[in-house]
Protein backbone atom coordinates (compact mmCIF):
# COMPACT_ATOMS: atom_id res chain seq x y z
CA UNK A 1 0.00 0.00 0.00
CA UNK A 2 1.63 3.71 -0.79
CA UNK A 3 2.47 5.45 1.80
CA UNK A 4 1.94 9.27 0.80
CA UNK A 5 -0.93 11.33 -0.70
CA UNK A 6 -0.44 11.63 -4.57
CA UNK A 7 -1.97 15.21 -5.83
CA UNK A 8 -3.64 14.63 -9.21
CA UNK A 9 -4.22 16.48 -12.56
CA UNK A 10 -6.82 14.75 -14.75
CA UNK A 11 -6.99 15.97 -18.16
CA UNK A 12 -9.77 15.00 -20.23
CA UNK A 13 -11.83 13.84 -16.94
CA UNK A 14 -14.86 13.76 -18.79
CA UNK A 15 -13.97 11.22 -20.99
CA UNK A 16 -13.95 6.86 -20.70
CA UNK A 17 -10.20 7.05 -19.59
CA UNK A 18 -10.81 9.92 -17.23
CA UNK A 19 -14.09 8.33 -15.79
CA UNK A 20 -12.03 5.51 -14.76
CA UNK A 21 -9.40 7.21 -13.14
CA UNK A 22 -11.68 9.00 -10.97
CA UNK A 23 -13.63 5.69 -10.00
CA UNK A 24 -10.20 4.11 -8.61
CA UNK A 25 -9.28 7.57 -7.33
CA UNK A 26 -12.86 7.22 -5.05
CA UNK A 27 -12.25 3.77 -4.09
CA UNK A 28 -8.55 5.35 -2.09
CA UNK A 29 -9.42 8.62 -1.11
CA UNK A 30 -6.68 8.41 1.39
CA UNK A 31 -4.18 8.29 -1.34
CA UNK A 32 -5.05 10.11 -3.96
CA UNK A 33 -7.23 13.55 -4.25
CA UNK A 34 -7.99 15.99 -7.04
CA UNK A 35 -6.32 19.15 -7.85
CA UNK A 36 -7.85 19.95 -11.41
CA UNK A 37 -9.78 18.22 -13.45
CA UNK A 38 -10.39 19.47 -17.69
CA UNK A 39 -13.01 18.72 -19.91
CA UNK A 40 -14.17 20.28 -23.25
CA UNK A 41 -17.52 19.23 -23.02
CA UNK A 42 -20.26 17.36 -20.82
CA UNK A 43 -21.25 20.18 -18.19
CA UNK A 44 -22.79 17.83 -15.85
CA UNK A 45 -19.99 15.62 -15.79
CA UNK A 46 -18.25 18.01 -14.57
CA UNK A 47 -20.16 19.69 -11.84
CA UNK A 48 -20.66 16.33 -11.02
CA UNK A 49 -17.11 15.99 -10.65
CA UNK A 50 -16.73 19.36 -8.65
CA UNK A 51 -19.37 18.03 -6.30
CA UNK A 52 -17.59 14.13 -5.64
CA UNK A 53 -13.82 15.43 -5.69
CA UNK A 54 -13.89 19.09 -4.76
CA UNK A 55 -10.98 19.84 -7.18
CA UNK A 56 -9.10 23.36 -7.14
CA UNK A 57 -9.43 24.16 -10.44
CA UNK A 58 -11.88 23.27 -13.89
CA UNK A 59 -10.65 23.86 -17.04
CA UNK A 60 -12.62 24.12 -20.11
CA UNK A 61 -11.87 25.26 -23.52
CA UNK A 62 -14.35 28.05 -24.12
CA UNK A 63 -15.89 30.75 -22.68
CA UNK A 64 -19.71 29.95 -23.05
CA UNK A 65 -18.81 26.64 -21.20
CA UNK A 66 -16.94 28.23 -18.83
CA UNK A 67 -20.17 30.64 -17.59
CA UNK A 68 -22.12 27.29 -17.48
CA UNK A 69 -19.71 25.60 -15.68
CA UNK A 70 -19.40 28.62 -13.14
CA UNK A 71 -23.51 29.17 -12.94
CA UNK A 72 -23.68 25.45 -11.77
CA UNK A 73 -20.70 25.79 -9.57
CA UNK A 74 -22.67 28.71 -7.71
CA UNK A 75 -26.12 26.89 -7.94
CA UNK A 76 -23.97 23.67 -5.42
CA UNK A 77 -22.56 26.53 -3.56
CA UNK A 78 -18.82 25.25 -4.71
CA UNK A 79 -15.88 27.70 -4.84
CA UNK A 80 -14.06 25.88 -7.32
CA UNK A 81 -12.12 27.98 -9.81
CA UNK A 82 -12.68 27.97 -13.58
CA UNK A 83 -9.90 28.79 -16.32
CA UNK A 84 -10.12 28.54 -20.08
CA UNK A 85 -8.24 27.14 -22.75
CA UNK A 86 -4.98 25.49 -23.70
CA UNK A 87 -2.70 27.47 -21.44
CA UNK A 88 -4.86 26.43 -18.63
CA UNK A 89 -4.19 22.97 -19.95
CA UNK A 90 -0.97 23.43 -19.41
CA UNK A 91 -0.64 25.23 -16.53
CA UNK A 92 -3.20 22.78 -14.13
CA UNK A 93 -0.47 20.00 -15.81
CA UNK A 94 2.62 21.47 -14.23
CA UNK A 95 1.29 23.24 -11.13
CA UNK A 96 3.54 22.57 -8.14
CA UNK A 97 1.00 21.04 -5.65
CA UNK A 98 0.39 18.07 -8.92
CA UNK A 99 2.83 15.39 -8.83
CA UNK A 100 0.34 13.24 -11.12
CA UNK A 101 -0.91 14.32 -13.88
CA UNK A 102 -3.27 11.36 -16.45
CA UNK A 103 -2.55 12.39 -20.04
CA UNK A 104 -6.09 11.25 -21.24
CA UNK A 105 -7.22 13.95 -23.64
CA UNK A 106 -8.10 12.53 -26.98
CA UNK A 107 -6.19 13.19 -30.00
CA UNK A 108 -2.99 15.47 -30.56
CA UNK A 109 -4.98 18.20 -29.15
CA UNK A 110 -3.71 16.27 -25.67
CA UNK A 111 -0.15 16.84 -26.67
CA UNK A 112 1.08 20.27 -25.53
CA UNK A 113 -0.53 19.80 -21.66
CA UNK A 114 1.17 15.87 -21.73
CA UNK A 115 4.45 17.31 -23.10
CA UNK A 116 4.19 20.36 -20.26
CA UNK A 117 3.64 17.70 -17.51
CA UNK A 118 6.83 15.88 -18.74
CA UNK A 119 8.69 18.47 -19.44
CA UNK A 120 7.72 19.78 -15.28
CA UNK A 121 8.77 16.09 -14.04
CA UNK A 122 5.73 14.81 -13.10
CA UNK A 123 4.31 11.48 -12.60
CA UNK A 124 2.83 11.22 -15.92
CA UNK A 125 -0.18 8.15 -16.65
CA UNK A 126 0.42 8.63 -19.81
CA UNK A 127 -3.45 6.95 -21.86
CA UNK A 128 -2.98 10.07 -24.98
CA UNK A 129 -0.97 8.17 -27.75
CA UNK A 130 -1.38 10.48 -29.82
CA UNK A 131 1.39 12.50 -28.07
CA UNK A 132 3.62 9.65 -28.99
CA UNK A 133 3.29 9.17 -32.36
CA UNK A 134 3.03 13.16 -33.34
CA UNK A 135 6.43 13.81 -31.18
CA UNK A 136 7.72 10.70 -30.02
CA UNK A 137 11.17 11.44 -29.85
CA UNK A 138 10.75 14.76 -28.69
CA UNK A 139 8.52 13.21 -25.62
CA UNK A 140 11.25 11.06 -24.38
CA UNK A 141 14.19 13.24 -24.93
CA UNK A 142 11.97 15.77 -22.54
CA UNK A 143 11.03 12.74 -19.90
CA UNK A 144 14.25 11.49 -19.66
CA UNK A 145 15.88 15.57 -19.26
CA UNK A 146 13.60 15.78 -16.69
CA UNK A 147 13.09 13.35 -14.75
CA UNK A 148 9.53 12.43 -15.44
CA UNK A 149 8.68 9.09 -14.43
CA UNK A 150 6.19 7.59 -17.59
CA UNK A 151 3.86 5.07 -17.15
CA UNK A 152 1.91 3.21 -19.56
CA UNK A 153 -1.79 3.24 -19.14
CA UNK A 154 -2.53 1.74 -22.52
CA UNK A 155 -3.67 -1.70 -21.91
CA UNK A 156 -1.15 -3.25 -24.22
CA UNK A 157 1.74 -0.97 -23.31
CA UNK A 158 1.17 -1.60 -19.60
CA UNK A 159 0.76 -5.20 -19.87
CA UNK A 160 4.67 -4.85 -21.42
CA UNK A 161 5.56 -2.68 -19.16
CA UNK A 162 4.63 -5.50 -16.54
CA UNK A 163 6.24 -8.25 -18.21
CA UNK A 164 9.88 -6.10 -18.78
CA UNK A 165 12.68 -6.56 -16.54
CA UNK A 166 12.35 -3.34 -14.52
CA UNK A 167 15.53 -1.92 -14.85
CA UNK A 168 14.95 -1.76 -18.35
CA UNK A 169 11.31 -0.67 -18.55
CA UNK A 170 12.47 2.34 -16.23
CA UNK A 171 15.63 3.17 -18.23
CA UNK A 172 14.70 1.84 -21.72
CA UNK A 173 16.90 4.02 -23.65
CA UNK A 174 19.45 3.59 -20.70
CA UNK A 175 20.36 -0.08 -22.65
CA UNK A 176 19.13 -2.12 -25.58
CA UNK A 177 16.88 -5.09 -26.72
CA UNK A 178 19.70 -7.31 -27.28
CA UNK A 179 21.71 -6.63 -23.47
CA UNK A 180 17.77 -7.28 -22.21
CA UNK A 181 17.55 -10.58 -23.93
CA UNK A 182 14.37 -9.08 -25.81
CA UNK A 183 13.39 -11.21 -28.83
CA UNK A 184 10.01 -9.00 -29.59
CA UNK A 185 7.21 -7.58 -28.74
CA UNK A 186 3.93 -9.15 -28.96
CA UNK A 187 0.65 -6.52 -28.88
CA UNK A 188 -2.10 -8.39 -28.68
CA UNK A 189 -4.97 -6.76 -30.92
CA UNK A 190 -8.81 -7.71 -30.28
CA UNK A 191 -9.33 -7.36 -34.19
CA UNK A 192 -12.26 -5.25 -33.38
CA UNK A 193 -16.10 -5.78 -33.85
CA UNK A 194 -15.66 -6.19 -37.84
CA UNK A 195 -12.53 -8.80 -37.56
CA UNK A 196 -14.73 -11.59 -39.68
CA UNK A 197 -16.40 -9.10 -42.27
CA UNK A 198 -15.77 -9.18 -45.77
CA UNK A 199 -14.21 -6.53 -47.59
CA UNK A 200 -18.24 -5.62 -49.21
CA UNK A 201 -19.61 -5.78 -45.63
CA UNK A 202 -16.54 -3.02 -44.27
CA UNK A 203 -17.89 -0.98 -47.10
CA UNK A 204 -21.77 -0.63 -45.53
CA UNK A 205 -20.10 0.26 -42.05
CA UNK A 206 -21.82 2.73 -40.08
CA UNK A 207 -20.65 4.84 -37.31
CA UNK A 208 -22.89 3.32 -35.09
CA UNK A 209 -21.49 0.14 -35.37
CA UNK A 210 -18.40 0.95 -35.25
CA UNK A 211 -18.24 2.51 -32.06
CA UNK A 212 -19.73 -1.02 -30.36
CA UNK A 213 -16.62 -2.47 -29.33
CA UNK A 214 -17.16 -6.25 -28.53
CA UNK A 215 -14.67 -6.29 -25.93
CA UNK A 216 -13.79 -3.04 -24.36
CA UNK A 217 -15.87 0.50 -23.60
CA UNK A 218 -14.27 3.51 -24.88
CA UNK A 219 -14.51 7.08 -26.48
CA UNK A 220 -15.39 6.97 -30.10
CA UNK A 221 -12.26 8.08 -31.68
CA UNK A 222 -10.63 5.29 -29.93
CA UNK A 223 -12.98 2.79 -30.84
CA UNK A 224 -13.17 3.52 -34.61
CA UNK A 225 -9.55 3.16 -34.37
CA UNK A 226 -9.92 0.01 -32.81
CA UNK A 227 -12.34 -1.62 -35.46
CA UNK A 228 -10.01 -0.02 -38.50
CA UNK A 229 -6.80 -1.26 -36.88
CA UNK A 230 -5.64 1.98 -36.60
CA UNK A 231 -5.23 1.60 -33.28
CA UNK A 232 -2.93 -1.04 -33.18
CA UNK A 233 -0.90 0.92 -35.92
CA UNK A 234 -0.50 3.88 -33.41
CA UNK A 235 -0.04 1.15 -30.75
CA UNK A 236 2.84 -0.21 -32.28
CA UNK A 237 4.06 3.65 -32.67
CA UNK A 238 3.96 4.28 -29.65
CA UNK A 239 5.60 0.83 -27.98
CA UNK A 240 8.36 1.91 -30.62
CA UNK A 241 8.99 4.92 -28.45
CA UNK A 242 8.00 3.94 -24.83
CA UNK A 243 10.62 0.91 -24.95
CA UNK A 244 13.10 2.00 -27.70
CA UNK A 245 11.76 -1.28 -29.52
CA UNK A 246 12.70 -1.80 -33.21
CA UNK A 247 9.92 -1.80 -35.41
CA UNK A 248 10.87 -5.65 -36.72
CA UNK A 249 10.82 -6.47 -33.19
CA UNK A 250 7.14 -5.14 -32.59
CA UNK A 251 4.64 -7.91 -34.11
CA UNK A 252 0.67 -8.13 -34.04
CA UNK A 253 -1.45 -11.14 -32.57
CA UNK A 254 -5.17 -11.14 -32.76
CA UNK A 255 -6.65 -12.71 -29.96
CA UNK A 256 -10.30 -11.98 -29.61
CA UNK A 257 -10.86 -12.95 -26.20
CA UNK A 258 -8.65 -9.86 -25.13
CA UNK A 259 -7.71 -11.72 -21.97
CA UNK A 260 -3.38 -11.50 -22.57
CA UNK A 261 -2.82 -7.53 -22.57
CA UNK A 262 0.32 -8.02 -24.73
CA UNK A 263 3.78 -10.23 -24.46
CA UNK A 264 7.34 -9.93 -24.68
CA UNK A 265 9.22 -13.08 -25.74
CA UNK A 266 12.64 -13.56 -24.49
CA UNK A 267 16.14 -14.77 -26.23
CA UNK A 268 15.65 -17.80 -23.85
CA UNK A 269 12.30 -18.82 -25.59
CA UNK A 270 10.63 -17.70 -22.41
CA UNK A 271 7.04 -15.22 -22.97
CA UNK A 272 5.88 -13.10 -20.14
CA UNK A 273 2.19 -11.96 -20.45
CA UNK A 274 0.12 -9.85 -18.42
CA UNK A 275 -3.86 -10.96 -18.36
CA UNK A 276 -6.73 -9.66 -16.49
CA UNK A 277 -10.44 -8.55 -17.39
CA UNK A 278 -10.47 -5.74 -19.93
CA UNK A 279 -11.06 -2.84 -17.73
CA UNK A 280 -9.12 0.03 -18.02
CA UNK A 281 -9.05 0.75 -14.18
CA UNK A 282 -6.55 -2.23 -13.83
CA UNK A 283 -3.53 -0.07 -15.61
CA UNK A 284 -4.79 2.82 -14.46
CA UNK A 285 -4.95 1.58 -10.44
CA UNK A 286 -1.31 0.11 -11.35
CA UNK A 287 -0.02 3.46 -13.15
CA UNK A 288 -1.35 5.22 -9.60
CA UNK A 289 0.42 2.84 -7.14
CA UNK A 290 3.06 2.19 -9.12
CA UNK A 291 5.57 0.26 -8.12
CA UNK A 292 2.68 -0.72 -5.25
CA UNK A 293 -0.08 -2.57 -6.02
CA UNK A 294 -4.06 -1.09 -4.98
CA UNK A 295 -7.33 -2.36 -5.35
CA UNK A 296 -8.95 -1.49 -8.55
CA UNK A 297 -12.77 -2.82 -8.48
CA UNK A 298 -12.23 -4.93 -11.25
CA UNK A 299 -13.79 -8.30 -11.89
CA UNK A 300 -10.65 -10.96 -10.94
CA UNK A 301 -10.21 -13.10 -13.93
CA UNK A 302 -12.20 -16.44 -14.48
CA UNK A 303 -9.61 -18.57 -16.89
CA UNK A 304 -12.52 -21.62 -16.26
CA UNK A 305 -14.99 -18.87 -17.76
CA UNK A 306 -12.87 -18.17 -20.36
CA UNK A 307 -12.14 -21.21 -21.32
CA UNK A 308 -10.28 -20.58 -24.83
CA UNK A 309 -7.53 -18.45 -25.94
CA UNK A 310 -7.35 -17.76 -29.54
CA UNK A 311 -4.83 -16.45 -31.65
CA UNK A 312 -4.41 -15.24 -35.51
CA UNK A 313 -2.49 -12.94 -37.63
CA UNK A 314 -3.89 -9.18 -38.66
CA UNK A 315 -4.96 -9.13 -42.14
CA UNK A 316 -3.65 -6.40 -43.89
CA UNK A 317 -5.65 -6.61 -46.71
CA UNK A 318 -9.43 -5.73 -45.57
CA UNK A 319 -7.85 -3.40 -42.66
CA UNK A 320 -4.71 -1.30 -44.24
CA UNK A 321 -4.13 0.97 -41.45
CA UNK A 322 -2.08 -1.29 -39.65
CA UNK A 323 0.41 -1.18 -42.38
CA UNK A 324 0.20 2.35 -43.26
CA UNK A 325 1.16 2.65 -39.74
CA UNK A 326 4.31 0.60 -39.83
CA UNK A 327 5.01 2.47 -43.22
CA UNK A 328 4.55 5.60 -41.51
CA UNK A 329 7.25 4.74 -38.39
CA UNK A 330 9.81 3.39 -40.92
CA UNK A 331 9.66 6.36 -42.90
CA UNK A 332 10.31 8.29 -39.56
CA UNK A 333 10.66 12.23 -39.79
CA UNK A 334 6.85 13.63 -40.14
CA UNK A 335 5.11 10.60 -41.74
CA UNK A 336 3.69 9.73 -38.28
CA UNK A 337 2.42 13.45 -37.60
CA UNK A 338 0.98 12.99 -41.01
CA UNK A 339 -1.05 9.55 -40.44
CA UNK A 340 -1.71 10.54 -37.34
CA UNK A 341 -3.30 14.12 -38.28
CA UNK A 342 -5.24 12.15 -40.98
CA UNK A 343 -6.37 9.67 -39.26
CA UNK A 344 -7.98 12.14 -36.98
CA UNK A 345 -9.63 14.19 -39.95
CA UNK A 346 -10.80 10.64 -41.64
CA UNK A 347 -12.50 9.51 -38.11
CA UNK A 348 -14.04 12.61 -37.61
CA UNK A 349 -15.61 12.88 -41.50
CA UNK A 350 -16.79 8.99 -40.92
CA UNK A 351 -18.23 9.72 -37.43
CA UNK A 352 -20.02 12.62 -39.33
CA UNK A 353 -21.40 10.22 -42.08
CA UNK A 354 -18.95 12.02 -44.84
CA UNK A 355 -16.93 9.31 -46.10
CA UNK A 356 -17.07 5.62 -45.91
CA UNK A 357 -15.31 3.15 -43.39
CA UNK A 358 -13.12 1.95 -46.04
CA UNK A 359 -12.24 5.23 -47.07
CA UNK A 360 -10.39 5.89 -43.37
CA UNK A 361 -7.20 4.28 -44.67
CA UNK A 362 -7.63 6.00 -48.65
CA UNK A 363 -7.76 9.67 -47.26
CA UNK A 364 -5.06 8.58 -44.75
CA UNK A 365 -2.48 6.66 -47.87
CA UNK A 366 -3.62 10.04 -50.23
CA UNK A 367 -2.05 11.99 -47.14
CA UNK A 368 1.04 10.59 -46.68
CA UNK A 369 1.72 10.29 -50.25
CA UNK A 370 0.72 14.10 -50.99
CA UNK A 371 2.72 15.20 -47.70
CA UNK A 372 5.72 13.24 -47.90
CA UNK A 373 9.26 14.54 -46.96
CA UNK A 374 7.90 17.52 -44.75
CA UNK A 375 10.73 18.89 -42.10
CA UNK A 376 10.77 17.17 -38.47
CA UNK A 377 13.47 18.47 -36.38
CA UNK A 378 11.55 20.60 -34.18
CA UNK A 379 8.47 20.46 -32.39
CA UNK A 380 6.96 23.62 -34.65
CA UNK A 381 7.86 21.54 -37.72
CA UNK A 382 5.81 18.67 -36.80
CA UNK A 383 2.92 20.63 -35.77
CA UNK A 384 3.07 22.54 -38.85
CA UNK A 385 3.01 18.95 -40.41
CA UNK A 386 0.06 18.04 -38.49
CA UNK A 387 -1.74 21.13 -39.54
CA UNK A 388 -0.86 20.66 -43.71
CA UNK A 389 -2.42 17.01 -43.62
CA UNK A 390 -5.30 18.11 -42.16
CA UNK A 391 -5.86 20.80 -44.72
CA UNK A 392 -5.19 18.25 -47.21
CA UNK A 393 -7.59 15.71 -45.53
CA UNK A 394 -10.10 18.00 -44.92
CA UNK A 395 -9.85 19.23 -48.66
CA UNK A 396 -9.83 15.22 -49.81
CA UNK A 397 -13.33 15.01 -47.49
CA UNK A 398 -14.99 18.11 -49.19
CA UNK A 399 -13.89 16.48 -53.05
CA UNK A 400 -14.95 12.93 -52.06
CA UNK A 401 -18.57 14.36 -50.62
CA UNK A 402 -19.55 16.02 -53.78
CA UNK A 403 -18.00 12.93 -55.55
CA UNK A 404 -20.16 11.14 -53.94
CA UNK A 405 -23.33 13.33 -53.96
CA UNK A 406 -22.98 14.09 -57.93
P1 LIG B 1 -13.03 10.15 -24.75
O1 LIG B 1 -13.48 10.68 -26.06
O2 LIG B 1 -13.95 9.31 -23.96
O3 LIG B 1 -12.55 11.37 -23.81
C1 LIG B 1 -11.71 12.37 -24.30
C2 LIG B 1 -11.50 13.48 -23.28
O4 LIG B 1 -10.76 14.52 -23.93
C3 LIG B 1 -12.81 14.12 -22.79
O5 LIG B 1 -12.65 14.53 -21.47
C4 LIG B 1 -12.96 15.34 -23.71
O6 LIG B 1 -13.73 16.38 -23.12
C5 LIG B 1 -11.51 15.77 -23.87
N1 LIG B 1 -11.26 16.46 -25.14
C6 LIG B 1 -11.77 16.14 -26.36
N2 LIG B 1 -11.30 17.00 -27.28
C7 LIG B 1 -10.48 17.88 -26.64
C8 LIG B 1 -9.72 18.99 -27.05
N3 LIG B 1 -9.67 19.39 -28.33
N4 LIG B 1 -8.99 19.66 -26.12
C9 LIG B 1 -9.03 19.28 -24.82
N5 LIG B 1 -9.75 18.24 -24.37
C10 LIG B 1 -10.47 17.53 -25.27
O7 LIG B 1 -11.66 9.37 -25.05
P2 LIG B 1 -11.03 8.15 -24.24
O8 LIG B 1 -11.56 6.88 -24.77
O9 LIG B 1 -11.09 8.41 -22.77
O10 LIG B 1 -9.51 8.22 -24.72
C11 LIG B 1 -8.63 9.22 -24.23
C12 LIG B 1 -7.21 8.88 -24.67
O11 LIG B 1 -6.82 7.65 -24.07
C13 LIG B 1 -7.06 8.68 -26.18
O12 LIG B 1 -5.82 9.15 -26.59
C14 LIG B 1 -7.13 7.17 -26.34
O13 LIG B 1 -6.43 6.71 -27.47
C15 LIG B 1 -6.45 6.71 -25.06
N6 LIG B 1 -6.87 5.37 -24.62
C16 LIG B 1 -8.15 5.14 -24.30
C17 LIG B 1 -8.54 3.86 -23.90
C18 LIG B 1 -9.97 3.56 -23.49
O14 LIG B 1 -10.24 2.45 -23.06
N7 LIG B 1 -10.89 4.50 -23.57
C19 LIG B 1 -7.60 2.84 -23.85
C20 LIG B 1 -6.29 3.12 -24.19
C21 LIG B 1 -5.92 4.40 -24.57
MG1 LIG C 1 -4.74 -0.22 -26.30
Amino acid sequence: MPQTKRIITILGATGSIGQSTLDVVAQHPELYSVFAVSGASQIDKLLEIGQQFQPKIIVVLDEVRAKQVRDGLQALALDIEVQVGEQALIDIAIAPEVDTVMASIVGAAGMPATLAAAQAGKRVLLANKETLVLAGQIFMDVVSQSGAQLLPIDSEHNAIYQSLPIGFREQPYGSSFVEAGIEKLLLTASGGPFRSHTLAQLEQITPAQAIKHPNWSMGKKISVDSASLMNKGLEVIEAHWLFNAPIDRIDVVVHPQSVIHSMVQYCDGSVMAQLGSPDMRTPIAYGLAYPERISAGVKLLDLFAIARLDFEAPDHQRFPCLGLAYAAIREGGAAPAILNAANEVAVAAFLAEQIRFTQIPQLIESTLMAKAGLASGSLDELLAADHQARTHAQALVAKWRTAIAC
